[in-house]
């Protein structure tokens, strides 16, 4: 039996989004990344003696936001509370946090899973909480000898969501993850971004003998900065768990940092219980008391979520789920699919368009949709163009690659280019012609049985009209021109 058939991982995940909001949790900063060092800073967030916090209005509506869109029961009286602790980046020697009250809980995110099945992950609770500062260990002449630290993101809002222990792997735990960014990024709670640090990961893992009920020791991965990463170095942590207990040993309860470069977990600390931290009620803040207005305005803000456009798109285009799924990953790229498909009357060609091209040459570029050369109507030109026979689904991708260069539009990149499709019988005919005159050994192989030489021909005729003729009518003509071949002609 290998490792993982004998051991079922159980694995929590605590994620933190930065709230898209203009300015910090308590005070009037402005919350924005990649400010000068300490340019973004007042007494507040400085934590200076007799400052005091005031709530930033935006934040809760949209922590309420992302409460309501996962399902969450909202408590309308819910208390900051001071979580006790020395760094370096944190002036004020605490955090502003939310423990014993927390804002909302008892939610569940739905996620897709790749073998089409769906999974589903309760939510214990989500929380609201200020962040605390960056140290800058390198960059500087002096940081072989001492660290810096910037309090641009000190006081900046963050919602924690966290899951109970419900995901059984890596795999699940990707599949949550690209589920909840989908619906963060919908609502416009958060934008999401990683390598900024507004969407951050912490994972609790144990395993157990599959059919235990009872859970094993966990333990915490911090430092996980791409979703990637976070599927790795559960992976890593669980075989590690795996092998510590076949081994006659005991998994200690810690806190590990996921090196990436290494593709190990390293020991940390030993993991520290709530009451390390001395929580009690901030006594500058009242009670946080949402009524049930505030929450149906942010309920009536909430936007079509990711899971129910997915539906929508299925059955209003007759999608593919598979297609559905990665359509509605951001609501930018939903839209495009939506403008395109109306557009060109074919949703299944705009959707293929914009799961393979359009994407993947956002990516190659870095780029969000909104950045795309070639509009949602310009792809739909492209896809009627196709559609009506007047260029080859060949040349189109031709055409889609000078669209992206050049911005232009389909139809006037086809008349300049003299890309239009050769549908003309007397036209290639002659090319048949000569292409089978040319090759006896090739029409005498097809004549004697062998199929796939027909492909070779259609090859050869595309090569001479530089990919523009019609393949149904070169496959006709060559049947045509060779005479019987050994199999009846197929309708494609
Ligand atoms: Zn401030």
């Amino acid at each position: 039996m290998t490792r993982l058939a004998r051991w079922e991982p159980v694995i929590g995940l605590e994620v933190h989004a930065q709230l898209l909001t203009r300015t910090k949790l308590f005070c009037s900063c402005a919350n924005r990344f990649g400010a000068e060092p300490n340019t973004l800073v007042c007494p507040v967030c400085l934590g200076l003696p007799g400052a005091l916090p005031v709530l930033n209005r935006q934040a809760v509506t949209l922590a309420l936001g992302a409460a309501l869109a996962t399902g969450c029961t909202v408590h309308e009286v819910s208390v900051f509370e001071r979580k006790n602790y020395f760094y370096p980046d944190l002036p004020k020697g605490y955090q502003i946090s939310q423990y014993q009250r927390p804002l909302a809980s008892c939610g569940a995110v739905t996620f897709a899973l790749p073998d089409g099945t769906e999974g589903r992950v309760r939510l214990a609770r989500i929380h609201m909480e200020e962040d605390a500062g960056k140290l800058l260990h390198e960059g500087f002449p002096w940081s072989d000898e001492k660290s810096g630290v910037d309090l641009n993101r000190a006081g900046v809002p963050l919602i924690e969501i966290v899951t109970e222990p419900d995901l059984r792997g890596p795999e699940e735990a990707h599949a949550y993850l690209t589920a909840l960014k989908a619906i963060l990024l919908y609502t416009a709670v958060s934008d999401c971004n990683m390598e900024e640090g507004s969407l951050r990961c912490d994972a609790n893992v144990s395993i157990r003998p599959r059919g235990a009920t009872a859970f094993g020791i966990r333990t915490e991965i911090k430092n996980l900065n791409s979703f990637r990463n976070v599927a790795r170095a559960l992976e890593h942590e669980i075989s590690r768990q795996a092998a510590v207990v076949e081994s006659g040993g005991e998994v200690v309860q810690e806190t590990v940092l996921w090196n990436p470069e290494r593709g190990e977990t390293v020991s940390m600390r030993s993991k520290e219980d709530a009451h390390d931290y001395r929580y009690f009620p901030e006594p500058d803040l009242p009670p946080l008391v949402v009524g049930t207005e505030w929450i149906e305005e942010a309920r009536r803000s909430l936007p079509e979520l990711p899971a129910g456009r997915q539906r929508r798109l299925a059955s209003e285009y007759g999608l593919p789920g598979y297609d559905a799924s990665v359509l509605t990953q951001e609501r930018e790229v939903a839209d495009y699919f939506e403008a395109a498909a109306r557009a060109s009357g074919n949703p299944k060609a705009a959707s293929n368009w914009v799961m393979t091209d359009v994407l993947r040459k956002l990516k190659e570029g870095g780029h969000g949709i909104a950045e795309s050369p070639v509009s949602p109507a310009a792809l739909a030109g492209l896809v009627r163009l196709i559609d009506a026979g007047t260029i080859s689904g060949r040349i189109a991708k031709d055409v889609f690659e000078r669209m992206w260069a050049t911005g232009g539009e389909a139809l006037a990149i086809v008349e300049r280019e003299g890309l239009t499709q050769l549908s003309d019988d007397s036209a290639l005919e002659a090319v048949v012609a000569e292409v089978v005159a040319r090759s006896p050994d090739q029409a005498a192989s097809y004549r004697g049985g062998k199929a796939a030489a027909l492909g070779w021909f259609v090859g050869q005729v595309m090569k001479r009209t530089g990919g523009r003729a019609n393949p149904r009518r070169v496959d006709a003509l060559l049947r045509k021109s060779l005479g019987e071949g050994p199999e009846p002609p197929v309708e494609r």
